[in-house]
């Protein structure tokens, strides 16, 4: 979309602007300034000198990763002053995205001509960032000192090392951690900026490689600080390692790897599962291929049957298997087939083992349960003919009577 915007962009001034010996109007754009309160108002101002009068400017944003451009009517004020306002709170832009802009200038005498590409960083700027940098990443920060950014920094090298354990990943490519204080600002944050949020902690981008978390002050901070920067540095390096092909991953690996890079897991998880096992409520991993539940409850143990099936799959075939299987999703394989093509067994055969597994299920329990629908079908089938023999034999027995 960017690639096809900027080529749409590159024409347009090839066409349109400062060329002369085309018999084209000349005319001089001032640098843009751009000035905007989060989730508020953008202004961009800027002075266009033009031989030919100007009828109407309109400015044309592409936001990345948004789906929409967003286009308006600048006001212009003479001699040369051209003001465009956009209210966020009517065209919300994603946080922390980088945006392209252009001009498109209608003259009068019916030319119109567009600008260049300018550019300007969206941030949520209405808190007071503070920051830390390497070559791989940049950790940004509003409540805590210099300490509570380095340990930041330090879980995320040390969720790269994890999942460097795991799988092979690409050398994380500027990712940036934007640190919350509080899941409740982090979730206005995204309500701003119209991005989804449900039941979460931490969203990542990991096309842009823009990471949010939220981690407050308090007894379990560094504990949230390992579980959940490697977490979600996973998504963000499974992206920078299979491109748009990340997609096609199944839900319940994705998260599954992610969580299996946390230094320190979710401590509800295993108690979760247990429960869930012993009322035989457990989600058929088939079911978090795609989409996870939304409900509170479902979404927790989503997460967590993916953290212990990942973990499983991991220990039992090790790296060149999970690397075919990664491989296998990305080629566009189904949840199903790809697990049969890079590990030799259906989904089903590798949950049923992982249940025997996880829980100590017994062969006999796990084979029954397999065999219960046909025993079903079976039994619905024989009762009838069971029936008419029983009233057979008593109608026998009274006859001899
Ligand atoms: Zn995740």
């Amino acid at each position: 979309m960017r690639w096809f915007f900027l080529a749409l962009l590159t024409i347009g001034i090839c066409l349109g602007i400062s060329d002369p010996a085309r018999g084209q109007t000349e005319l001089h754009i001032a640098e843009p300034q751009v000035t905007y309160t989060f989730g508020s108002t953008l202004i961009i101002e800027t002075e266009i000198n033009s031989e030919i009068p100007i009828q109407k400017v309109t400015v044309l944003l592409q936001p990345e990763g948004a789906t929409q451009n967003i286009a308006g009517d600048a006001s212009l004020s003479p001699p040369n002053q051209v003001i465009f306002t956009l209210d966020l709170t009517k065209n919300p832009i994603p946080v922390f995205s980088h945006i392209l802009f252009t001009y498109q200038i209608a003259l009068e005498n019916g030319e119109t001509i567009t600008s260049e590409v300018f550019e300007f960083d969206y941030a949520d700027n209405r808190f007071p960032w503070q920051s830390l940098a390497t070559e791989e990443f940049e950790i940004y920060w509003y409540d805590g000192d210099t300490q509570f950014g380095q340990a930041i920094l330090n879980a995320a090298y040390e969720g790269l090392a994890r999942i460097s354990d795991q799988i092979s990943v690409p050398d994380p490519e500027k990712i940036t951690y934007y640190v919350y204080a509080s899941a409740q600002e982090l979730q206005s944050t995204l309500q701003i900026s119209s991005q989804i949020s449900t039941w979460i902690a931490g969203h990542t981008d990991p096309s842009s490689g823009v990471i949010l978390v939220s981690i407050p002050p308090g007894p379990a901070q560094s504990v949230e600080i390992k579980r959940q920067v490697p977490h979600e540095l996973t998504h963000v390096l499974l992206y920078q390692k299979l491109g748009e092909d990340y997609d096609k991953l199944p839900n319940w690996l994705n998260e599954g790897l992610a969580s299996t890079a946390e230094v320190f897991p979710n401590p509800d998880y295993p108690l979760l599962l247990e429960r869930a096992y012993e009322q035989d409520i457990l989600i058929p991993i088939a079911d978090l291929c795609r989409s996870f539940p939304i409900d509170a409850a479902n979404f927790q143990l989503a997460y967590a049957e993916s953290a212990s099936f990942t973990w499983y799959l991991l220990g039992e075939f090790g790296n060149p298997d999970m690397e075919a299987l990664i491989a296998a999703y990305a080629d566009g394989l189904e949840c199903d087939r790809g697990a049969e093509v890079a590990l030799g067994n259906t989904l089903a055969e590798l949950e049923r083992d992982w249940r025997r597994t996880n829980f100590n299920e017994s062969l006999l329990r796990s084979s029954v349960m397999g065999a219960l629908p046909w025993m079903i079908v079976l039994a619905a089938l024989l009762l009838p003919t069971l029936g008419l023999y029983i009233t057979d034999t008593i109608r026998h027995r009274q006859e001899k009577r």
